[in-house]
């Protein structure tokens, strides 16, 4: 992503934070429209006005001194808990030894009853302002999630979301092959412009909204992997499709899938399913279950971000997988760092121990790929080898991977 575009999507016109921030003020009144000397100038003539009311109704014993705290509430609104105090001492002494107990007689109050609903006042501010703020962060996120659910299916409605591949390679030998590529969201916003899924996936997976756009995707996917077969021919290739915990335990799975490979054709030993390892764990019997049926359908299953969730090869291999993502994360301290080095070949060996294959995520430097194929490391994705991007970069590194094997076969012809 350019700088450009990273910028834009930090300000207003970014769908999930600007509008979380103009919102939230909008609704708690805490916006900048009213200036600070403004709203100090509106608490003091309240203070005043709160004042002149009960003196003209009689002083303190004979008007309810309640008033006041029209002027303390609007300080913490306004200014958070010091406004309210600082408003709640002045009306404890505008309530109390500057107003008279009866205006006639001109007799002053005593002490303890001034003092008492000085101690209400501030116990007013406080109050206000903790209810006002520290539900501030809550309130502005659902309305902030709120918001984005209803942007995102007009979008996915609108045909706004896309889905961009990022080709996986095969590292065995010295020639590294293109064998698969990952489906990854992405949504092409009018003015933020391509946003990526971190910004509004766990949006759609707190709501059913991650059915619909697991659907485009997976479609999407397996259209596009009924063309590269095309092209490809019997070579090895498969696309994963991402699932979420979510995803997983819908009943409509299997059907949707078994739908979606009805309806494209396509071989489903062409697509696989990347699922992390807190998805598996949510509902293990309902996991086991879903993915045994994906598998009779004929679709592989990975593990993605393997390393970060809560449980381990122990449970995993319980469930019916054939690759195992190595978490970025690990992939990114290997080359300096012994333990994470340790943890990666140790992950690789078990992966191979247990049957599976061992890709690693994330590889952006030489050294990396070359530490992982050293360790037997079988597939790897990052940005070294290929950046995600529209279908046709894909193909096009496909065709010249096949041009290339073609020269190659044809020089080493007799
Ligand atoms: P993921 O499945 O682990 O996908 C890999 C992420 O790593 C992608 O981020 C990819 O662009 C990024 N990546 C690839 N190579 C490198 C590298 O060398 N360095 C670094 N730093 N990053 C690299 P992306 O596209 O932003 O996707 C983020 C996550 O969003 C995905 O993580 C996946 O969990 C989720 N996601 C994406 N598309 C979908 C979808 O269609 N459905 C669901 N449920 N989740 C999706
Ligand atoms: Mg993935
Ligand atoms: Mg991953």
């Amino acid at each position: 992503m350019t700088q450009r575009m990273a910028q834009r999507l930090d300000t207003t016109e970014d769908p999930a934070g600007g509008w979380q921030q103009r919102m939230s003020g909008r609704i708690l009144g805490t916006t900048a429209l009213a200036r600070p000397l403004v709203a100090v100038a509106v608490t003091l003539a309240m203070l005043g006005g709160s004042w002149l009311i009960v003196y003209n109704l009689g002083g303190a014993d004979e008007a309810p001194s309640l008033v006041f705290c029209v002027a303390i509430i609007f300080a913490g609104v306004r200014f958070g808990a010091l406004g309210a105090l600082v408003t709640a001492l002045a009306a404890t002494v505008l309530a109390g030894p500057l107003l008279p107990a009866d205006t006639a007689t001109g007799a002053a109050q005593e002490f303890h009853r001034w003092a008492t609903r000085g101690l209400f006042f501030v116990a007013i501010g406080l109050f206000v302002t903790l209810f006002l703020y520290e539900g501030r962060p809550l309130r502005a996120s659902a309305l902030a999630t709120i918001q984005m659910h209803r942007l995102l299916r007009r979008a996915l409605a609108a045909g706004d979301l896309e889905v961009h591949y990022q080709p996986i390679f095969d590292i065995h030998g010295r020639q590294k092959r293109i064998v698969g590529a990952e489906a990854l969201a992405r949504w092409r916003h009018p003015k933020a412009g391509l946003v990526g899924p971190d910004r509004f996936i766990p949006v759609a997976e707190r709501t059913e909204l991650i059915h619909d756009l697991g659907e485009m995707v997976l479609r999407e996917a397996a259209r596009q992997a009924g063309r590269w077969s095309e092209l490809i021919g019997r070579g090895r290739f498969v696309v994963g499709v991402n699932l979420s915990a979510r995803q997983l335990t819908d009943p409509d799975l299997v059907a949707r899938v078994r739908q979606c490979l009805d309806d494209t054709h396509v071989d489903p030993r062409r697509l696989c399913f990347e699922i992390t390892e807190t998805a598996f764990m949510r509902d293990t019997e309902i996991s086991a279950d879903r993915l045994a049926e994906l598998r009779v359908l004929g679709c592989g299953i990975w593990v993605d971000d393997f390393g970060t969730g809560y449980s381990s090869l122990a449970h995993v291999h319980r469930f019916p997988i054939d690759t195992i993502k190595i978490d970025s994360g690990f992939v990114k301290h290997i080359v300096h760092d012994d333990r994470a080095a340790s943890i990666v070949s140790t992950i690789i060996e078990l992966t191979h121990t247990l049957g599976y294959q061992a890709l690693a995520e994330g590889i952006e430097t030489a050294e990396q790929l070359q530490i992982l194929k050293t360790m037997g490391c079988d597939l790897a994705q990052g940005y070294l080898l290929a950046m995600p991007g529209p279908a046709e970069e894909t193909t096009s590194a496909l065709m010249a991977q096949a041009a290339k094997k073609r020269r190659h076969s044809q020089t080493r012809a007799p």
